[in-house]
């Protein structure tokens, strides 16, 4: 099923700016080994995020021209409609300047204090939503998703046993709503099965919850659900998606993923007493209901975006080339996250560099080191994004896993740009006894991973800078 070549032409270019590595060594001691501290321009290849950095196609540039930017009523708005309409069946839809304006119009309608609101794993906009709300955002993916070396066809699907028992005990008036993320972003791209997402809904038609989706990657989960579930091979991904979403009361969407556009999100439902409390909510905080903190432009973009993401040549292209880097990886012996998910590929940063102990932030001294020896920027989903102590007598405060996620930007960079990612990070795993822990010098109350700054190990001082002090061990 593998496509050689990337399934489109190139039209327009963006120049890439090579830096030396005498640059970036400064570059990194500015942004205080912050990689969300660096300017864009300075980074070669850029795995930062798969969110809003989609190429645009030929076709959605030709329709921002033909954006009607009416303050109602805009016909782009009717275009994007009939979109949505049409690839989700939900009655009403609702267009929002990205996903977490669309979680916080849907959780301020139905979420009360005291709610629990299950998913398979939450993104942590979703998370923060629903506890804004002062309500429970809960986990419920799978155990098997936790275990970095188990390789399931389908590791994002939700424990619907626990499920189950979850809606027993706090009652199912007290969860008024239940999410499925397709795929499992926070657990590394994991697709869910069309029949543990039917298991779901027939369990919450039992107890009367609706069930929604976030959506931000459904084509990429459908595409999973075509190649790996029994039944799929032949169904058009356009159809597996037409019958994953009619088994659902609703969804939203952060466009920036699978929408193919730099900026947008909706959110689409069934019930006309949730789709008013939205609107009305919607007007106070995004805008109109016809552009929703969208321009008329956008929306064209949108709405020819959710038809191209179907495209079965674009998927096949999209699922096979991240699966090229972490087969081209995996092969070179650095350690990573299986199976390799739909948009990104993890490197387990624990394996990678055994002799960096956590409060040294081992996932952020590999991206690091990735960036000043080869000019490419990952993510660090690890101590510094989930910790809240740097200091080793507070082992509890640790996550369990130290990651380097490289996302895939769609429709961005060529497989010879991951052939070189590969090579990189095959090479600096070779030298990777070389590689420095971190000291954090800096590091705000939430959030830190944004603002954080850093020193290496070896010429580390303690630093105290204002409300963020931390005292380090030396
Ligand atoms: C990106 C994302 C969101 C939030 O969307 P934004 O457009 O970044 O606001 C929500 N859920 C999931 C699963 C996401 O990947």
């Amino acid at each position: 099923m593998n496509c050689p070549y990337e399934p489109y032409r190139i039209k327009v270019v963006e120049p890439i700016t090579f830096t030396s590595r005498e640059e970036r060594c400064r570059l990194l001691h500015e942004a205080g080994f912050n990689l969300f501290q660096l300017p864009a321009e300075s980074v070669a290849i850029d795995l930062l995020t798969d969110s809003g950095t989609s190429a645009m196609s030929d076709s959605q540039w030709a329709g921002l021209m033909l954006g009607d930017e009416s303050y109602a009523g805009s016909k782009n708005f009717y275009h994007f409609e009939a979109a949505v309409r049409s690839l989700c069946g939900y009655r009403y839809v609702v267009p929002t300047h990205q996903g977490r304006a669309a979680e916080h119009v849907l959780f301020a309608a139905v979420v009360k204090p005291g709610m629990c609101v299950p998913n398979n794993m939450h993104f942590d906009t979703t998370r923060a939503n629903i506890e804004h709300r002062d309500a429970e955002a809960l986990d419920l993916v799978i155990k098997e998703a936790y275990d970095p070396h188990c390789e399931l066809p389908f590791k994002g699907n939700m424990d619907v046993d626990r499920l189950e028992a979850i809606i027993e005990r706090v009652g199912p008036d007290r969860v008024p709503l239940v999410l499925i993320t397709i795929t499992n972003n926070s657990g590394g791209g994991q697709p869910v099965s069309i029949a543990n997402i039917r298991a779901t809904s027939r369990l919450l038609k039992r107890y009367g919850i609706p069930l929604f989706f976030d959506a931000c990657r459904f084509a990429e989960n459908c595409f999973f659900i075509k190649e790996r579930e029994p039944g799929y091979a032949d169904v058009p991904v356009r159809e597996i998606a037409r019958s994953l979403f009619s088994l659902g009361d609703g969804c939203l969407m952060s466009a920036k993923k699978d929408g193919l556009v730099n900026i947008g999100g909706f959110l689409s439902v069934n019930d006309e007493r949730w789709a008013r409390a939205i609107t009305n909510h919607l007007i106070l905080v995004e805008g109109f209901p016809t552009y929703g903190g969208l321009a008329g432009r956008d929306l064209e973009a949108l709405a020819r975006g959710l038809e191209e993401v179907l495209d079965e040549d674009y998927l096949r292209f999209r699922i096979s080339q991240v699966r090229y880097l972490g087969e081209l990886l995996a092969r070179g012996g650095v350690p990573i996250l299986k199976p390799i998910g739909g948009h990104a590929v993890y490197i387990n940063a624990r394996e990678f560099l055994p002799h960096l102990q956590q409060h040294r932030f081992p996932a952020q001294a590999l991206a690091v080191a990735l960036y000043r020896e080869y000019g490419i920027r990952g993510v660090e989903i690890g101590s510094v994004m989930f910790g809240t102590r740097d200091s080793p007598a507070e082992e509890a405060a640790y996550p369990e896993l130290e990651l380097v996620r490289l996302a895939i930007p769609r429709r961005v960079y060529t497989n010879s740009h991951l052939a070189y990612v590969a090579e990189s990070v095959v090479d600096l795993f070779q030298h990777r006894d070389a590689i420095r822990g971190l000291v954090m010098t800096y590091g705000a109350p939430q959030l830190r991973h944004f603002t954080a700054r850093f020193e290496e190990e070896s010429s580390a001082v303690t630093q105290f800078h204002g409300a963020g002090v931390v005292t380090l061990p030396q």
